[in-house]
């Protein structure tokens, strides 16, 4: 392939940045876990991996494969913790994964960087492994290059054959639930960058910026919902879209309640509020970057899942009832409530 100037230019690597990128493989190397299903990792011309047998004995598992790129400026500051960049390049994906109701296995990263920063390197390392050895994931390749700050992972995961949860399986009449505290995340995003909140309550400020900078993706969730889901969607977009996402591909409507949703952790019910009601509801329904679990259950699974439930880290709620047409109609007190089309944003100045 022809080569501009610049593209010659960037392809001849001084000798000490090959170097330095070698460090970075060792780095990653060194910190990546091992895995019984990795014959071969970091280090060789590609990985080589098998699929061995599950719990149950079954070695036709089908396969889920997912990438997500952050790209600086984009998905995260300039300024951004590096510690939380590691963790959400990851932590995307597998919840990509969660909302399969599959199983991760394997990552790689392919990884542009404008210098070789040790210490940025270090805590991004921290934050990305830290996540990968409590799902045991293994990192087993990826390819670095110098240019502007991006991160792109791959996963691939396992399911049992036929048995990843779609978006497309909602019927008319089964119940939407969403997992967690969605807009507790965008909260925690507009704290990180607003100093007036340095009157409000410390530890929920921390609560809601982490809830943004190190999310937990919800696989113990997804393949718990395995038989009883019909179907379902992470939530990186916003509920209120990714419910727009699960609804168009399954052809139906939906009914839903704003006053079912989670805002306790939002809205501070002391003397300095965070935020108002009305916020913490916009910021649920168009915030974003929850990476929470969206699914819907026919009504004969409803009490398993709510028993199910009571072994998850995080709440549930019930939010609505599929339709057969109609969209997404939200409701508040019985009237229908209109949501906001800028989201967040208007009172992020
Ligand atoms: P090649 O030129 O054959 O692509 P590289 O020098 O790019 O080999 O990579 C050497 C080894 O380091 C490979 O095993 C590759 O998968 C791994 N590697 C390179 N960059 C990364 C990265 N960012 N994350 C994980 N592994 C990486
Ligand atoms: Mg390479």
């Amino acid at each position: 392939m022809l080569m501009s100037a610049t593209d010659q230019d960037s392809a001849r690597k001084p000798v000490d940045s090959l170097r330095e990128f070698r460090l970075i493989e060792q780095l990653f190397a060194r910190r990546a876990k091992r895995r019984d299903d990795v014959l071969l990792g970091i280090g060789d011309d590609a990985a080589v991996t098998r699929l061995l047998a599950n719990a149950s004995g079954a070695v036709d598992d089908d396969l889920v494969t997912t990438t997500d790129i952050l790209l600086e400026g984009t998905h995260f500051l300039p300024d951004a913790i590096p510690r939380s960049v590691g963790h959400r390049s990851l932590a995307v994906n597998l919840s990509d994964v969660a909302a399969m109701g599959a199983t991760p296995l394997w990552a790689s990263m392919a990884l542009s960087l404008p210098a070789v920063d040790g210490l940025w390197l270090d805590e991004f390392a921290a934050g990305f492994f830290a996540l990968a050895d409590t799902h045991n994931v293994e990192l087993i390749g990826g390819d670095t290059v110098r240019g502007p700050l991006s991160v792109s992972v791959t996963v691939q995961g396992r399911v049992p054959r036929g048995q990843a949860i779609k978006r497309s399986g909602a019927t008319t009449g089964d119940l939407l639930y969403v997992t967690g505290e969605p807009g507790a995340a965008a909260a925690g995003r507009l704290l990180l960058s607003d100093d007036s909140c340095s009157e409000s309550p410390p530890e929920r400020v921390t609560r809601l910026q982490t809830k943004f900078l190190y999310p937990e993706p919800r696989l113990q969730v997804g393949r718990e919902l395995r038989s009883f889901a019909s179907a379902m969607i992470d939530v990186s977009d916003g509920l209120h879209a990714d419910l727009e996402h699960l609804l168009a591909a399954s052809a139906k409507g939906a009914v839903l309640d704003v006053d079912e949703l989670r805002l306790s952790g939002i809205v501070d019910a002391g003397v300095e509020r965070l935020f108002t009601r009305a916020q913490a509801i916009e910021l649920s329904l168009c915030g974003g970057e929850d990476y929470e679990l969206l699914f819907t259950v026919p009504p004969q699974h409803v009490a398993r899942v709510h028993e199910l439930a009571e072994g998850w880290p995080c709440r549930l709620a019930c939010i609505g009832v599929v339709t057969e047409t109609g969209g997404a109609q939200w409701r508040q007190d019985g009237e229908p409530y209109a949501v906001p089309v800028s989201g967040y944003r208007h009172f992020d100045e």
